[in-house]
């Protein structure tokens, strides 16, 4: 064989490259490798993305790498390809795409060299093994199929290479017994399954029914788990395995779409509508859109999983572009819970809570059913204010309030929720020394402790992310509740996705109208998916399920959709809105966001980045099919110190979109160059 030796390697360094280096005589390096080469005075690891006749630049510039790591099979072509189809659609140097995917052992010099047998996070893992976890089988396993679950098992098994599927299943429904049935039917064909949650809190529920269901078929050791919650050497250790060819089932977060799969068979994205599916720095990727290109990329299906569907996805399954199957009846119950309104405009409320309410959660406790208090405010009360000068707590770094909480052993403290901030509560107005400073609003804590009082006898818990901090703590939480020692669980969207409680009949919503009239467009989408969400951990298992949203604007369209458990009407509505309107998803947009010591710093750098459109003749071309708006400071301007602004770009065209950016793009690069700032680009933006 010719000694190949001119290759391209993607390096994770923020220049667009290409980086090309020579291979010496005595090494041999492949497409897909992990090479060692020098860049400037560092020695970095990048992966081979080709073979070239010639380098880029002069040969006597090209430098020669350091070493080929052999030690894992190579990154296969397909995966390649996907890092670079992420990199051009989001408009991200490959490598700033592909070396991130991976564990950071494998891309550190000298971490992992592939001494599998002498040390090394893999060998030292390998020797403490795990021992083998055998989960109790929950008692409901296997299950016959009702007839519309059968329906849509048979649908996706019939299927012949991509396709994108919409199981749009209520609560309740008995969607993951058929992910379960598909994910069977995949393996045993021989193939993979990847299988994507939306929160790390919910993949040992489906770790635990993925090995009590395919253990046997698979082994312990064939199921991989992959989120940001492991640590480096597991996380190591999942990947390694899989890039190995030694797993068939991934299941993981956001994360592990980039996961090195071999035969993949079949992709589920579990509550597809999920925020949590865009990642929110770097690469601003969607794990879900980048589902359906990689499923397509491999010729297979996609099951995209939701009660409440995004309603990009929902236009895509109306134009028939996604086969929509529908369970539209409760696997265990048949009965969807009853939602009710309380209108708060005309009552007196106790600490937050309608007496309704109260008298709601006293008859379930008498029951000895569950009761469900959400409220997506954690902490204890959201700012002290001054009432006789109107002081209020003020982050020093930030355009937002701080929160009191209540830290055990530490008494009381303000922290901010953007910049992470901690101060003391002041015992005085700092500014005119009244020693009555008030706690205005609620969060958590202060309706857990409320509700302790109220209810003595009652067993109440709280589940956010400050009573989760502890790794395993949100575990051993999940688990008291599912073992019937919680009588009031009181928690925040953490609790409100995914979880199969079975004795929870009550779910009280306490400050549902804070979503409500929010200047992002997607509000009401996101308001409907969330209360529909904790509405459906109500009454699971148990008839008589109900669910009381408090709420001074009950004629609001959201809400009384939400009481008739009309998802369809809803999502139809606001599309006809948004089609007026020319939002997504009939229109594609990018947000530009800039970071500066002032505002005016940011809005300066996109506002020349705007101008470009009309004053550059590369451009023109694209004047008609592109809107730009003004830029503006967002609502919460200043985090941690700096300043932000935004640029919203929109076109109704994707593919015009797309090659509009690939001759902007490099244009505002230069601006930047001028200015004092920072600032990154996010496709398909998410929040606005
Ligand atoms: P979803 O994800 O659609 O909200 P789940 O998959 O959690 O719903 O199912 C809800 C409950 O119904 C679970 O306890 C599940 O075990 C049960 N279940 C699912 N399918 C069936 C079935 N065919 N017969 C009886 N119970 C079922
Ligand atoms: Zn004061
Ligand atoms: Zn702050």
């Amino acid at each position: 064989m010719k000694h190949n030796q001119w290759i391209r390697v993607a390096l994770d360094v923020p220049l667009a490259g290409p980086f090309d280096y020579r291979v010496p005589e005595s090494l041999e390096a492949i497409k897909g490798q992990r090479v060692l080469v020098p860049f400037g005075r560092r020695e970095l690891i990048g992966i081979v993305l080709d073979t070239i006749e010639s380098p880029s630049y002069p040969e006597e510039q090209v430098k020669d790498i350091l070493m080929v790591l052999d030690d894992l099979p190579p990154l296969r072509q397909d995966w390649l390809d996907f890092g670079q189809f992420a990199a051009s659609y989001y408009h991200r140097p490959v490598g700033e795409v592909l070396l991130p995917a991976m564990p950071s052992a494998l891309r550190k010099p000298g971490s992992y060299t592939g001494k599998l047998s002498k040390g090394g996070p893999v060998a030292r893992l390998d020797r403490k093994k795990k021992k083998p976890r055998v989960p109790e089988p929950p008692e409901d396993r296997m299950h016959v199929l009702n007839p519309e679950q059968q329906q849509a098992v048979d649908t996706v098994q019939s299927l012949k290479g991509f396709k994108t599927v919409l199981l749009h299943g209520v609560t309740g429904s008995g969607k993951t017994e058929v992910y379960l049935h598909l994910a069977l039917d995949a393996l045993t064909k021989g193939k993979q399954v990847l299988f994507l949650v939306p929160e790390i809190n919910l993949t040992p529920q489906f770790e635990q029914a993925l090995l009590a269901r395919f253990q046997q078929v698979v082994g312990l050791d064939g199921i991989a788990v992959l989120h940001s919650g492991l640590a480096e050497g597991e996380r190591l250790k999942a990947w390694v395995a899989i890039q190995r060819g030694q797993v068939r089932i991934v299941l993981g977060t956001r994360m592990a779409i980039f996961a090195p799969l071999q035969q993949a068979g079949l992709i589920i994205v579990d509550e597809e509508h999920d925020a949590s599916y865009k990642q929110q720095e770097g690469l601003r990727y969607s794990a879900r859109d980048l589902a359906i290109w990689r499923a397509h990329q491999l010729d297979i299906p996609v099951v995209l999983g939701s009660a409440t569907p995004s309603l990009e996805s929902w236009q895509h399954a109306r134009l028939g572009r996604y086969l929509k199957l529908t369970l539209s009846k409760r696997a265990k119950t048949t009965y969807m819970p009853a939602i009710k309104l309380v209108d708060t405009k005309q009552i007196k409320l106790e600490q937050g809570f309608a007496p309704v309410v109260l008298h709601a959660i006293r008859e379930r406790l008498a029951r000895g059913e569950q009761s469900l208090v959400f409220l997506n405010r954690r902490g204890y009360a959201p700012v002290i204010h001054c009432a006789s000068c109107g002081w209020m707590s003020q982050c020093p770094r930030c355009s937002v309030y701080t929160v009191m909480h209540r830290m055990p052993g530490h008494g009381n403290v303000l922290q901010c929720h953007h910049c992470g901030y901690y101060g003391r509560v002041p015992v005085k107005c700092p500014d005119c020394g009244n020693q009555d400073l008030e706690m205005l609003g609620r969060g958590t804590q202060r309706v857990e402790e409320y509700l302790q009082a109220a209810f003595p006898q009652a067993c109440v818990e709280r589940i956010d992310a400050d009573s989760t901090r502890l790794k395993g703590s949100a575990r051993k939480l999940f688990d008291r509740v599912h073992s019937g020692e919680i009588d009031i669980l009181v928690g925040t969207q953490m609790v409100a996705k995914g979880h199969d409680f079975r004795k929870l009949g009550l779910v009280c919503v306490l400050n549902a109208d804070a979503m409500l009239f929010s200047s992002d467009f997607r509000a009401p989408e996101k308001l409907f998916a969330q209360l529909a969400q904790v509405s459906g951990r109500a009454g699971r298992h148990v008839a008589g399920g109900e669910v009381l949203i408090q709420t001074a604007y009950p004629e609001q369209a959201v809400y009384q959709a939400l009481i008739q458990h009309d998802y369809d009407t809803f999502a139809n509505a606001s599309l006809e809105e948004r089609k007026i309107t020319h939002l997504p998803p009939f229109s594609y947009q990018v947000l530009i966001s800039a970071q500066a010591k002032t505002v005016n710093e940011a809005m300066q750098f996109l506002l020349e980045a705007r101008q470009l459109l009309a004053s550059q003749p590369q451009l023109s071309g694209f004047q008609a099919a592109i809107n730009m708006y003004d830029p503006v400071p967002l609502r919460i301007v200043r985090v941690a110190h700096v300043e932000r602004a935004q640029l919203l770009v929109e076109s109704a065209s994707r593919p015009v979109l797309q090659a509009f950016l690939g001759h902007w793009l490099p244009l505002v690069q230069e601006i930047g160059k001028r200015h004092r700032i920072r600032y990154f680009t996010e496709v398909d933006p998410l929040e606005i």
